[in-house]
């Protein structure tokens, strides 16, 4: 944690001397002493420190200056350090401005100049009003800041994106706090674009794109080899427990992964059912777990880099990444799991990111104290993201289409006894409205027909859960549904499908494509759990090792 500073601003050389020398002799052990000589510098000076989150205890000013006056400097800088204490530095003639000030910028106290000796006039001053400084300031946050607001898109999927990484950050509302809306109108120019992410060494990202960020972060996102044995697009359960073994016994492997690993599993609050964790555990800690495993063994994970192509070259398989890159490797596993179906109806597209989440409960959670929340879906993800969202909110009601939860029963039972939480069966979502932000539901009960509307604070969606395979679209098969046909399920008649042009039958969890595997909620025939896609996982790499001794 850098010194707090006490900043000292006259034009007069010989008086700033003499000042940098007092304070210095007194408090330079504690504090960063900053002798500044003129007020237009010293306020571009104090903007820069806040984007370093530096610290200014006290303000020691002349009030009698050329281009700006002490007090007209203390009124614009209080608004970056409203807890710093205010000092005027004057001459006789200035005690009425000074006396104004009092009220006009809460001037704590006023120096008559000269001010020597300073253990009689200037310490015990600046003593008494720094110890009241240390014992009411709140301490700036050391690590990363994100600066938005609740309703805008970028900001929550900066903050998924971070959370998800399991990465610290503070988030400053810039609607709730002033401090960091001047912050953000210092470093965007014209309409603010939001967020804005300020670092701790001072540098500053607006409106990232996610890789920009990761690279920022630290995280990889250049591939160190230019080939891998086997490249796994996706780091859910499924990629995540390949690597492992892939990783354990040797193999050159590489993990792509297009947002945060953990995939689903790593949004949910709790996973209750996995083997081996009898009171559950947290989506983050298992995927924590697992990525220190995979990287103890030397696996490489890309972070916000999306895999949009795969093809075949020979025995290669050529994965492309969004931004051009090519991976060369010879096999290729498909873990790309499914996402939530994006709704369709008024008010949606323009409010996602606005009060509309999609799975993003643990995200969003802690900014819905206290408030009216909904969640639309009835299996596990929706149970699990309701209960937790009742940590936070008032009240959460959950719409579910059908006559009765999905849910497992253990979920089912937990949300019937959750006193905030109520379920509205055989209700469907019809309409969303808001100009900026979500503000009120439409549903429909298809039992009664009676439509009606409510006021809600936010939406988290569950539902429809999509196979994420376009990227294989051309080059492997699927059914209607976009789930990948994987080993037996390819062949009719247990003969080979038609393009096949290998003597040997597909292996098991292989596409339609040699070389290429699929496993886990991506999958024709996957259970959509988290141990069946971990154990896909785990036997897709048995299999790809198969394939690669047959090369
Ligand atoms: C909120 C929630 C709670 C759940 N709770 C439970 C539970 O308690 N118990 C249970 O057994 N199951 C639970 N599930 C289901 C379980 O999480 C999934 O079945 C499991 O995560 C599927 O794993 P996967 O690896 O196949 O895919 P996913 O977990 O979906 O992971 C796929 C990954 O691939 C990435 N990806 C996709 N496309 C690309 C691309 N083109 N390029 C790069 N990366 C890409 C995605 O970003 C994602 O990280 C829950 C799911 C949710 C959403």
């Amino acid at each position: 944690m850098p010194k707090p500073v006490i900043l000292s601003l006259d034009d007069d050389p010989s008086v700033l001397n003499s000042i940098e020398r007092d304070l210095r002799a007194r408090y330079g052990k504690d504090y960063r002493i900053l002798p500044l000589d003129r007020g237009g510098v010293a306020l571009e000076y104090l903007n820069a420190m806040k984007q370093r989150n530096e610290i200014v205890a006290l303000f020691l000013v002349d009030q009698r200056m050329p281009k700006i006056s002490g007090t007209e400097f203390l009124e614009e800088a209080i608004k970056l350090y409203p807890q710093a204490k205010r000092v005027l530095l004057t001459a006789y003639a200035d005690t009425q401005a000074a006396i104004d000030s009092i009220n006009e910028v809460g001037l704590d106290y006023y120096l008559m100049k000269p001010w020597h000796p300073p253990e009689e006039k200037l310490y015990p001053v600046l003593d008494e009003l720094l110890d009241d400084w240390k014992a009411h300031v709140r301490l700036p946050y050391e690590g990363i800041r994100v600066a938005g607001t609740l309703w805008s898109l970028s900001s929550h999927q900066v903050k998924d994106f971070l959370t998800r990484h399991q990465i610290p950050y503070q988030w400053l509302d810039i609607e709730k706090d002033s401090e960091a809306r001047s912050l953000v109108e210092h470093v965007s120019s014209g309409p603010a674009k939001l967020p804005v992410i300020f670092f701790p060494d001072g540098r500053v990202l607006v409106q990232p794109d996610l890789k920009e960020l990761a690279d920022k972060v630290g995280l990889q996102t250049k591939a160190d080899l230019p080939f891998y044995d086997i490249v796994i697009i996706g780091s859910g359960p499924a990629g995540l427990a390949s690597a492992v073994y892939a990783g354990s016994e040797g193999y050159r492997c590489l993990v792509v992964e297009k947002a945060a690993p953990g995939g689903q599993a790593g949004s949910s609050p709790k996973i209750e059912n996995y083997l081996g964790f009898p009171s559950g555990i947290s989506g983050d800690d298992l995927t924590r777990r697992a990525v220190s495993q995979v990287k103890r063994f030397g696996v490489e994970i890309l972070s916000a880099q999306e895999a949009v192509k795969v093809a075949v070259k020979d025995a290669y398989r050529i994965v492309t990444l969004a931004d051009g890159t090519e991976l060369s490797c010879h096999a290729v596993l498909i873990a790309t799991g499914a996402s939530f179906h994006m709704l369709k109806m008024p008010g949606a597209d323009q409010l996602t990111g606005a009060g509309i989440y999609y799975g993003a409960a643990y995200t969003e959670a802690m900014n819905y104290k206290d408030k009216d929340v909904f969640v639309v879906g009835g299996a596990n993800s929706a149970a699990q993201g309701a209960l937790y969202l009742t940590r936070f909110a008032r009240k959460v009601t959950v719409l579910i289409r059908g006559s009765e939860p999905t849910a497992s029963k253990y979920l089912v039972d937990a949300m019937q006894e959750n006193e905030n939480l109520e379920l509205m069966l055989n209700t469907d979502l019809v309409e969303l409205k808001g100009d900026t932000t979500l503000e009120q539901i439409v549903v429909h009960n298809t039992v009664t027909d009676e439509t009606q509307t409510f006021d809600a604070n936010a939406l988290f969606v569950f539902i429809g859960v999509r196979p994420q395979s376009d990227l294989v679209a051309d080059l492997v098969k699927r059914n209607e549904n976009g789930y990948i046909y994987t080993g037996t399920d390819l062949s009719v008649d247990k003969k080979p499908p038609q393009s096949w042009t290998f003597e040997r039958l597909p292996f098991l969890l292989e596409t339609s494509t040699p070389g290429i595997f699929a496993a886990g909620d991506v999958r024709f025939g996957t259970n959509h759990r988290v141990a069946s896609a971990a154990g896909e996982g785990s036997i897709a790499f048995a299999m790809m090792k198969e394939y690669l001794k047959s090369l």
